[in-house]
């Protein structure tokens, strides 16, 4: 099942020469060097064997016409000076040539993280993307992959065409039989590697697919956060029974995969052998018929064998380039892939000062991608919504209605699939989306704290930090006691995961950090999506208390499901079947009596019940 449905998907769209030119693009921009080193290397290898070739036969030449002791010894010490000579320079060589190869990988690597970064946010949602993003990895990511052997194959079929020319022009004395017996046998052993990498290629995503789940299970296995749960819920059997059906599934690919590499091998092996054996006997055969002596022997023997090494080299080469070309499809297809944004060739948008802004939702209507699993539904039917400059807007509704989408619309990480996000009345889609997402700030719920200090955190940056403000904004959030606690205050470092000495801040820790965060950036619409979930009452209350200063002069969209904590806000709007479906004060939708007023009424009810001492669910009691 899983062979055929990846098996079909198979196209080339820039084919191995382009990717062989795009390889020799990057190093001439970035390290030219690797270029005339990758060239100088396979030189050098060829005068090596050929000066090899050379030795013995030179010597038994010497032998025959009788030379005096030193004569021999004068050509033993020039082959060893000339080989010795050349492979010192060979080693020079190899060792700078591999710096180069691993900058040039570098630099690929930072433009893959630079797409990644800088990459349209709906795309993350693309599996196709994401599966581009897991090969490109694994082609970058390990030195025996295209992004740096591949230097090491331009070199080996640089080498193995001239030494191949060489040893032609060489064995042109020999019979053309001879030649031929041994470019047809390579050519086929060539042909029966080439089918085997084709394969490789197109159960390359079976193979990532299965290697994925295997590694998520070991890597959930692991994961410290998950420690409890398989613990406490008796997951271990349930993690060990998908590992072992997971390896299972694992190595049956890998035998496919091995049986068809063995049959490759084999018919290699005996390919060689008859090569050799066609080649040696017509030598043996010219001997005995006094067509060549003892010394030209010996050199056309080596020459025979080095003549098929070349030819099998150049076959090998051109399958590894072949398979290595195939790997980097997927890099220049991820480096390609079309954004959905604008960004630097939208319009400008500086941030003013002082400056008002009117974000403007018209008949907008929105649909995730479907998954496999799950066909597209519609979110948003439709919707019409104006946020005033400096308006600060409440949106509650029940899980899954669409606040966090109807915030992720408002961001610019989604654009409608009909309708339009305007800023002070223009498209959002004109302008550099960069430049969009620089006038808002926001706690979302999957926040994101970063391997550094809670300064770099807090601004958002290493080098330019200004720490007044950083403290400032710390300050407000309330969260100065505990940094200035801490032996480090706002150097300590935050995610045990990456620093051994680093400081492991409670779950409401970490969300006033990011509201920190959202003050620092002082940006003039905010967004704040379930700001609080992890807050205890008196902190959430805090933050209730302080909503107004912080989201001072700005516009401000807040999420909660918790009706009570929204009543300070200008303007409340309750999401429902993909519409708005109340609007209006708290008050005023309490007055209405409709289904803001039964949700309201439906958790004080249970606040009412917890004061009863029905229930014992301290934070809800304060929640409502
Ligand atoms: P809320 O914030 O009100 O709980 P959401 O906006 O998160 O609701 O989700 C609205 C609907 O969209 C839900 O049905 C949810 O399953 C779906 N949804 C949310 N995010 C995605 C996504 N990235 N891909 C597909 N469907 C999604």
């Amino acid at each position: 099942m899983l062979t055929k449905t990846f098996g079909e998907k198979n196209r080339k769209k820039y084919g191995v020469l382009r990717n062989s030119f795009f390889m020799l693009r990057e190093a001439k921009t970035n390290v030219p060097s690797v270029i005339w080193l990758a060239v100088l290397d396979g030189l050098i290898a060829v005068a090596v064997s050929v000066i090899e070739l050379y030795v013995a036969p030179s010597i038994l030449e010497k032998l025959e016409m009788h030379s005096t002791l030193p004569g021999l010894l004068r050509t033993i010490l020039l082959f060893t000076a000339g080989i010795t000579a050349a492979s010192a320079l060979q080693a020079y060589v190899k060792q700078n040539l591999n710096y180069g190869r691993i900058e040039v990988r570098i630099h690929i690597m930072n433009k893959v993280r630079h797409k990644m970064s800088t990459s349209s946010y709906p795309l993350r949602d693309r599996q196709d993307f994401m599966d581009l993003l897991i090969k490109t990895n694994d082609t970058l990511n390990d030195n025996d992959k295209a992004g740096e052997a591949i230097w090491r194959t331009f070199t080996e079929l640089l080498q193995n065409i001239l030494g191949f020319a060489i040893y032609l022009y060489l064995l042109k004395r020999v019979d053309m039989v001879v030649i031929l017996a041994t470019m047809v046998t390579a050519v086929l052993g060539y042909l029966v590697n080439y089918y085997v990498n084709e394969w490789n290629y197109r159960h390359r995503e079976e193979d990532e697919e299965i290697s994925k789940r295997v590694l998520y299970i070991l890597d959930r296995a692991e994961d410290r956060y998950l420690a409890k749960d398989i613990r406490i819920f008796g997951m271990r059997e349930w993690l060990c029974g998908l590992h072992d059906k997971y390896m299972k599934l694992y190595l049956d690919f890998c035998g496919r995969r091995e049986s068809r590499y063995f049959a490759a091998d084999l018919t290699d092996l005996v390919l060689g052998i008859l090569r050799n054996g066609i080649a040696y006997v017509y030598l043996l055969y010219m001997v005995l018929g006094g067509q060549i002596g003892a010394a030209e022997f010996l050199l056309y023997f080596t020459a025979v064998s080095g003549f098929t090494a070349w030819i099998s080299g150049i076959m090998d080469g051109v399958s590894t380039l072949h398979r290595q070309g195939l790997e980097l499809e997927s890099v220049r297809e991820f480096l390609d892939y079309k954004e959905i944004f604008c960004m630097e060739e939208g319009l400008p948008l500086d941030r003013e000062a002082g400056r008002d802004y009117t974000i403007e939702l018209r008949d907008v209507s929105f649909r995730y991608a479907g998954s496999g699993a799950e066909p597209a539904r519609e979110v948003f039917s439709h919707l019409n919504l104006t946020i005033h400059p400096g308006e600060k807007l409440a949106v509650v509704g029940l899980n899954g209605a669409g606040k966090t989408t109807l915030v992720k619309l408002i961001c610019g990480f989604y654009d409608p699939d009909e309708g339009e996000v305007l800023l002070n009345g223009v498209n959002i889609k004109v302008y550099n989306r960069r430049d969009y997402y620089k006038l808002i700030s926001g706690v979302f719920q999957d926040f994101s704290v970063i391997a550094a200090s809670v300064a770099v955190n807090v601004a958002q940056d290493a080098l330019n930090i200004d720490m007044e403000r950083v403290q400032d904004c710390v300050g407000k959030a309330g969260l100065k006691k505990k940094i200035e606690t801490l032996p480090q205050k706002y150097e300590t470092l935050l995610d045990r995961d990456v620093h051994t000495n680093a400081v492991d801040l409670s779950g409401g820790e970490l969300q006033r950090l990011m509201i920190a965060r959202l003050l620092y950036k002082d940006s003039p619409i905010v967004v704040l999506d379930e700001p609080t979930a992890a807050l205890d009452p008196i902190a959430e209350n805090d933050i209730y208390q302080k909503y107004n200063e912080l989201t001072k002069e700005k516009s401000a969209v807040f999420i909660s499901h918790r009706l009570a904590s929204t009543r300070f806000c200008d303007r409340i709007l309750l999401i429902e079947d993909g519409k708005i479906a109340e609007e209006g004060t708290h008050e005023e939708l309490l007055g209405n009596g409709k289904r803001y007023a039964e949700l309201f009424e439906m958790q004080s009810r249970y606040y009412q019940k917890t004061e009863q001492g029905q229930c014992s669910s301290g934070r809800r009691i304060n929640q409502v």
